[in-house]
Protein backbone atom coordinates (compact mmCIF):
# COMPACT_ATOMS: atom_id res chain seq x y z
CA UNK A 1 0.00 0.00 0.00
CA UNK A 2 1.58 3.31 -0.81
CA UNK A 3 1.96 5.70 1.93
CA UNK A 4 -1.15 8.36 0.77
CA UNK A 5 -3.21 4.80 0.65
CA UNK A 6 -2.19 3.93 4.31
CA UNK A 7 -2.81 7.90 5.57
CA UNK A 8 -5.82 8.07 4.30
CA UNK A 9 -7.04 5.12 5.75
CA UNK A 10 -5.67 6.49 8.83
CA UNK A 11 -7.91 9.85 8.73
CA UNK A 12 -10.95 7.78 7.64
CA UNK A 13 -10.47 5.81 10.96
CA UNK A 14 -9.95 8.79 12.74
CA UNK A 15 -13.26 10.20 11.44
CA UNK A 16 -14.95 6.96 12.02
CA UNK A 17 -13.96 7.11 16.02
CA UNK A 18 -14.74 10.40 16.21
CA UNK A 19 -18.72 9.55 14.92
CA UNK A 20 -18.94 6.74 17.39
CA UNK A 21 -17.55 9.12 20.17
CA UNK A 22 -20.19 11.59 19.08
CA UNK A 23 -22.87 10.23 17.90
CA UNK A 24 -22.26 10.56 14.26
CA UNK A 25 -23.22 8.52 11.33
CA UNK A 26 -20.05 7.95 9.06
CA UNK A 27 -22.01 8.54 6.01
CA UNK A 28 -23.01 11.81 7.23
CA UNK A 29 -19.48 13.32 7.69
CA UNK A 30 -17.54 13.72 3.56
CA UNK A 31 -13.60 14.18 3.80
CA UNK A 32 -12.11 16.81 1.20
CA UNK A 33 -8.61 15.80 0.84
CA UNK A 34 -6.94 19.29 0.80
CA UNK A 35 -3.59 19.15 -2.54
CA UNK A 36 -2.51 22.41 -2.51
CA UNK A 37 1.27 21.90 -2.95
CA UNK A 38 1.08 18.67 -3.88
CA UNK A 39 1.34 17.41 -7.77
CA UNK A 40 -0.46 15.62 -10.02
CA UNK A 41 0.57 12.25 -9.86
CA UNK A 42 0.14 12.84 -5.46
CA UNK A 43 -3.82 13.60 -6.33
CA UNK A 44 -3.57 10.26 -8.59
CA UNK A 45 -2.18 8.01 -6.23
CA UNK A 46 -5.24 9.39 -3.75
CA UNK A 47 -7.93 8.99 -6.35
CA UNK A 48 -6.25 5.60 -6.54
CA UNK A 49 -6.78 5.16 -3.07
CA UNK A 50 -10.21 6.11 -3.36
CA UNK A 51 -10.14 9.26 -2.50
CA UNK A 52 -13.44 11.21 -4.49
CA UNK A 53 -13.58 15.03 -3.62
CA UNK A 54 -10.23 17.93 -3.27
CA UNK A 55 -9.95 20.85 -2.19
CA UNK A 56 -7.45 23.51 -3.78
CA UNK A 57 -6.55 27.27 -2.76
CA UNK A 58 -4.22 28.00 -5.69
CA UNK A 59 -6.52 28.69 -9.13
CA UNK A 60 -3.54 28.24 -11.74
CA UNK A 61 -1.97 25.61 -9.55
CA UNK A 62 -5.40 23.81 -9.60
CA UNK A 63 -6.25 23.91 -13.12
CA UNK A 64 -3.16 22.51 -14.16
CA UNK A 65 -4.06 19.51 -12.15
CA UNK A 66 -7.30 19.09 -13.50
CA UNK A 67 -5.82 19.05 -17.26
CA UNK A 68 -3.29 16.77 -15.98
CA UNK A 69 -5.81 14.46 -14.20
CA UNK A 70 -8.48 15.41 -17.20
CA UNK A 71 -8.92 11.49 -17.08
CA UNK A 72 -10.44 11.06 -13.75
CA UNK A 73 -13.72 12.41 -12.68
CA UNK A 74 -12.81 13.98 -9.62
CA UNK A 75 -14.70 16.75 -8.04
CA UNK A 76 -12.93 19.54 -7.29
CA UNK A 77 -13.57 22.64 -4.62
CA UNK A 78 -12.11 25.86 -4.20
CA UNK A 79 -11.49 26.61 -0.72
CA UNK A 80 -8.89 29.44 -1.40
CA UNK A 81 -10.10 33.56 -1.08
CA UNK A 82 -11.22 34.52 -4.90
CA UNK A 83 -10.07 37.53 -6.10
CA UNK A 84 -12.66 39.30 -8.22
CA UNK A 85 -9.82 38.82 -11.39
CA UNK A 86 -10.44 35.17 -11.14
CA UNK A 87 -14.23 34.13 -10.41
CA UNK A 88 -14.35 32.83 -13.99
CA UNK A 89 -11.60 30.62 -13.65
CA UNK A 90 -13.51 29.41 -10.54
CA UNK A 91 -16.67 29.59 -12.05
CA UNK A 92 -15.29 27.42 -15.01
CA UNK A 93 -13.38 24.53 -13.74
CA UNK A 94 -14.24 24.01 -10.42
CA UNK A 95 -17.69 22.23 -8.82
CA UNK A 96 -17.16 23.46 -5.37
CA UNK A 97 -16.48 26.67 -4.02
CA UNK A 98 -16.34 26.80 -0.09
CA UNK A 99 -15.06 30.60 0.04
CA UNK A 100 -18.09 32.99 -1.12
CA UNK A 101 -17.46 35.97 1.44
CA UNK A 102 -19.32 38.56 -0.60
CA UNK A 103 -22.39 38.89 -2.89
CA UNK A 104 -20.19 40.51 -5.82
CA UNK A 105 -17.85 37.82 -5.66
CA UNK A 106 -20.97 35.63 -5.84
CA UNK A 107 -22.73 37.03 -8.28
CA UNK A 108 -20.06 37.04 -10.91
CA UNK A 109 -19.59 33.16 -10.50
CA UNK A 110 -22.81 32.97 -11.09
CA UNK A 111 -22.85 35.16 -14.02
CA UNK A 112 -19.23 33.82 -15.80
CA UNK A 113 -20.87 29.46 -14.69
CA UNK A 114 -20.67 28.18 -17.82
CA UNK A 115 -24.24 26.77 -18.99
CA UNK A 116 -24.35 23.03 -19.45
CA UNK A 117 -21.99 22.68 -16.19
CA UNK A 118 -24.68 23.04 -14.11
CA UNK A 119 -24.99 25.05 -10.64
CA UNK A 120 -21.97 25.87 -8.83
CA UNK A 121 -22.39 24.35 -5.55
CA UNK A 122 -21.17 27.08 -2.89
CA UNK A 123 -20.71 27.46 0.83
CA UNK A 124 -20.35 30.86 2.48
CA UNK A 125 -17.25 31.32 4.69
CA UNK A 126 -17.74 32.69 8.24
CA UNK A 127 -15.49 34.44 10.34
CA UNK A 128 -16.52 32.35 13.43
CA UNK A 129 -14.14 33.77 15.96
CA UNK A 130 -12.74 37.57 14.70
CA UNK A 131 -9.53 35.58 14.30
CA UNK A 132 -6.40 36.62 12.17
CA UNK A 133 -8.20 34.82 9.54
CA UNK A 134 -10.22 37.70 8.80
CA UNK A 135 -11.76 36.05 5.98
CA UNK A 136 -15.41 35.18 5.95
CA UNK A 137 -18.24 37.16 6.63
CA UNK A 138 -20.07 37.80 10.39
CA UNK A 139 -22.89 36.06 11.70
CA UNK A 140 -24.44 39.15 11.87
CA UNK A 141 -23.91 39.79 8.33
CA UNK A 142 -24.42 36.28 7.35
CA UNK A 143 -28.30 36.13 6.98
CA UNK A 144 -28.50 38.76 4.50
CA UNK A 145 -25.71 37.68 2.05
CA UNK A 146 -26.93 33.79 2.56
CA UNK A 147 -30.73 34.72 1.06
CA UNK A 148 -29.15 36.91 -1.63
CA UNK A 149 -26.68 34.27 -2.71
CA UNK A 150 -29.66 31.79 -2.15
CA UNK A 151 -31.28 33.51 -4.84
CA UNK A 152 -28.45 33.07 -7.90
CA UNK A 153 -29.43 31.00 -10.70
CA UNK A 154 -25.51 29.92 -11.54
CA UNK A 155 -25.24 28.96 -7.78
CA UNK A 156 -26.63 26.17 -5.57
CA UNK A 157 -25.98 27.31 -1.70
CA UNK A 158 -25.27 24.38 0.01
CA UNK A 159 -23.78 25.48 2.95
CA UNK A 160 -21.32 27.51 5.45
CA UNK A 161 -17.56 27.10 5.74
CA UNK A 162 -15.42 28.07 8.34
CA UNK A 163 -11.54 28.27 9.68
CA UNK A 164 -11.46 28.40 13.09
CA UNK A 165 -8.02 29.92 14.73
CA UNK A 166 -6.48 26.59 16.41
CA UNK A 167 -6.73 25.89 19.75
CA UNK A 168 -4.87 23.22 21.31
CA UNK A 169 -7.88 22.90 23.74
CA UNK A 170 -10.68 20.32 22.92
CA UNK A 171 -13.23 21.96 24.24
CA UNK A 172 -12.49 25.39 23.65
CA UNK A 173 -12.27 24.14 19.57
CA UNK A 174 -15.59 22.42 20.09
CA UNK A 175 -17.18 25.42 21.88
CA UNK A 176 -16.43 27.56 18.20
CA UNK A 177 -16.95 24.62 16.20
CA UNK A 178 -20.64 24.19 18.05
CA UNK A 179 -21.22 28.12 17.71
CA UNK A 180 -20.63 27.28 13.53
CA UNK A 181 -23.32 24.43 14.26
CA UNK A 182 -25.34 26.88 15.98
CA UNK A 183 -25.32 29.72 13.00
CA UNK A 184 -25.97 26.92 10.24
CA UNK A 185 -28.94 25.87 12.05
CA UNK A 186 -30.50 29.14 12.32
CA UNK A 187 -30.52 29.28 8.70
CA UNK A 188 -31.88 26.64 7.97
CA UNK A 189 -34.93 27.23 10.74
CA UNK A 190 -35.02 30.30 8.71
CA UNK A 191 -35.72 27.95 5.74
CA UNK A 192 -32.44 27.74 3.84
CA UNK A 193 -32.47 24.35 2.41
CA UNK A 194 -28.19 23.63 3.51
CA UNK A 195 -26.97 20.39 4.13
CA UNK A 196 -23.04 20.96 4.11
CA UNK A 197 -21.27 22.29 7.31
CA UNK A 198 -17.76 22.47 6.14
CA UNK A 199 -15.74 22.44 9.24
CA UNK A 200 -12.58 20.66 10.65
CA UNK A 201 -8.67 20.45 9.12
CA UNK A 202 -6.34 17.30 9.95
CA UNK A 203 -5.71 19.16 13.92
CA UNK A 204 -9.32 19.56 14.74
CA UNK A 205 -11.34 17.30 12.82
CA UNK A 206 -12.48 15.40 16.13
CA UNK A 207 -14.17 18.45 17.69
CA UNK A 208 -15.56 19.81 14.22
CA UNK A 209 -17.23 16.18 13.75
CA UNK A 210 -18.51 16.17 17.77
CA UNK A 211 -20.10 19.49 16.43
CA UNK A 212 -21.37 18.33 13.54
CA UNK A 213 -19.57 18.98 10.89
CA UNK A 214 -20.57 17.61 7.69
CA UNK A 215 -17.51 18.05 5.60
CA UNK A 216 -13.80 17.94 7.12
CA UNK A 217 -10.96 19.23 4.96
CA UNK A 218 -7.78 17.58 5.64
CA UNK A 219 -4.78 18.24 3.90
CA UNK A 220 -1.29 17.13 5.53
CA UNK A 221 -2.63 14.13 7.68
CA UNK A 222 -3.14 12.77 4.51
CA UNK A 223 -0.18 14.13 2.46
CA UNK A 224 1.86 15.36 4.69
CA UNK A 225 3.69 18.35 5.27
CA UNK A 226 3.37 21.42 2.78
CA UNK A 227 7.07 22.61 2.32
CA UNK A 228 6.44 25.04 -0.65
CA UNK A 229 3.90 27.39 -1.32
CA UNK A 230 3.38 28.00 -5.61
CA UNK A 231 4.48 30.88 -6.58
CA UNK A 232 1.67 33.22 -8.08
CA UNK A 233 -0.40 32.03 -5.07
C1 LIG B 1 -4.79 24.05 3.76
C2 LIG B 1 -6.21 24.07 4.17
C3 LIG B 1 -6.82 22.95 4.79
C4 LIG B 1 -6.05 21.70 5.19
O1 LIG B 1 -5.22 21.98 6.28
P1 LIG B 1 -4.42 20.79 7.02
O2 LIG B 1 -4.07 21.38 8.32
O3 LIG B 1 -3.22 20.50 6.16
O4 LIG B 1 -5.32 19.63 7.13
C5 LIG B 1 -8.17 23.00 5.05
N1 LIG B 1 -8.91 24.09 4.75
C6 LIG B 1 -8.37 25.18 4.17
C7 LIG B 1 -9.24 26.33 3.85
C8 LIG B 1 -7.01 25.19 3.87
O5 LIG B 1 -6.50 26.30 3.30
Amino acid sequence: MTMIASNLQQVQARMARACQAYGRSVKDVALLAVSKTFDAQTVRAAWEAGQYAFGENYIQEAIEKMQALADVPIEWHCIGPIQSNKSRLVAEHFDWVHTVDRLRIAERLSNQRPVGRGELQVCIQVNIDGGANKSGVTVGELPALAEAVARLPGLCLRGLMAIPEPSPDFDAARAVHERMKATFDDLRQGGLMLDTLSLGMSADLEPAIAAGSTMVRVGSAIFGARTAQPAGA
